[in-house]
């Protein structure tokens, strides 16, 4: 399984920390992974509804606040309901430590409606609905450190500028979501993301557990929590993180082709290896047996990205870091053990 990475390698968070005490934005390194491997769980229904175009388009409008607690799974409820019917599903795939949702929006032409929760239940169906095939699942996951929250809205954003898009008929959208099944999961560490503070960037390792935003509640930072195929210790258990068995098991269930994962801490898109087998801490190019499709998508993704495509961010804290075309493979970055 390929693992997910940290945005910064473990010997250079005191400098993170010192970074992310300025603004959040822009700050979304993108980590493509290619998968196999569907289904969920079911908490809720998107409700397929009258929304008129303008009203979606006044919602669009509100980019001041976070969305937290309830108000994640509402907004995203919001974004499903400014497409047309059968174009989203909202589902949860488990729960956080603390008991938060870890909502996902699927979107893709010709969901139908959604069975009520009895009817659900009766036919064994799940809330996520049926595989459709032919299309590709396509996933995107953020806010997995809890701290790290551009992530979190952006994917609602993105939810509704699909749905609103769709709605309008923007072909380029259309023909998106008439050939990809589309999921988003905007956060992983809801219980992280509550606890987070603006500006409070110093409760990481050395606090208690459970203390900073950058973890789950168990003190438990999910990015090192799957397995990895280059580790020579014992797989991470997962009784600590309920949110990584979660994705796992979604992961597992589906058979998603290509995901990425957003974090906050640099503007880069890194593609996998995160790791090598010597575990080198820099420089060593671990490539997959996919490395030009990586490339290529992380390129893609970079070179439509006004910071990004320069590869030189700036970052405070990083001033001189630099990323040729503004990707980087990630174990060259720096490996991730
Ligand atoms: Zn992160």
């Amino acid at each position: 399984m390929a693992s997910v990475r940290e945005e910064r390698a473990p010997w250079r968070l005191g400098r993170l920390r010192r970074r992310l005490r300025s603004p959040p934005l822009l700050l979304l390194p993108l980590l493509l992974l290619l998968r196999s491997s569907a289904q969920a769980a079911h908490i809720k229904k998107a409700e397929a509804t009258t929304t008129t175009v303008a009203g979606s388009e006044a919602a669009e409008g509100q980019f001041d606040h976070y969305y937290h607690e309830a108000a994640l799974g509402e907004a995203l409820e919001a974004a499903a309901a400014a497409g047309p019917p059968g174009l989203a599903r909202l589902f949860s795939i488990g729960s956080s430590v603390e008991g938060r949702p870890l909502w996902v929006l699927r979107l893709t032409a010709g969901l139908g409606p959604p069975p009520t929760a009895t009817a659900a239940a009766a036919a064994g169906l799940d809330a996520a609905g049926p595989l459709l095939p032919g299309r590709p699942q396509v996933k995107l996951v953020g806010n997995m450190h809890g701290d790290e929250t551009v992530s979190r809205q952006v994917l609602v954003y993105l939810a509704r500028e699909l749905a609103s898009g769709y709605r309008r008929g923007d072909p380029r959208l259309v023909r998106l979501l008439n050939t990809t099944d589309v999921y988003l999961l905007p956060s992983l560490n809801p219980d992280g993301f509550e606890r987070a503070r603006e500006g409070d960037c110093g409760l990481g390792d050395s606090g208690p557990p459970g203390t900073s935003g950058r973890y789950n509640s168990r003190g438990r930072d999910l990015n090192r929590s799957f397995p990895d195929q280059f580790s020579t210790g014992k797989p991470p258990s997962l009784d600590e993180v309920p949110e990584v068995r979660a994705l796992i098991d979604w992961i597992r269930k589906n058979k998603f082709v290509l995901s990425g994962n957003l974090h906050g801490g640099s503007v880069v898109a890194s593609y996998p290896f995160d790791d090598s087998p010597k575990h080198v801490a820099t420089g060593i190019y671990s490539k997959t047996s996919d490395d030009e499709v990586f490339r290529y998508l992380a390129k893609a993704y970079a070179s439509n990205h006004p910071i990004m495509k320069t590869g030189e961010p700036h970052c405070p804290g990083d001033e001189d870091e630099t990323f040729k075309d503004g990707i980087t493979n990630g174990a060259h970055w720096y490996d991730v053990e």
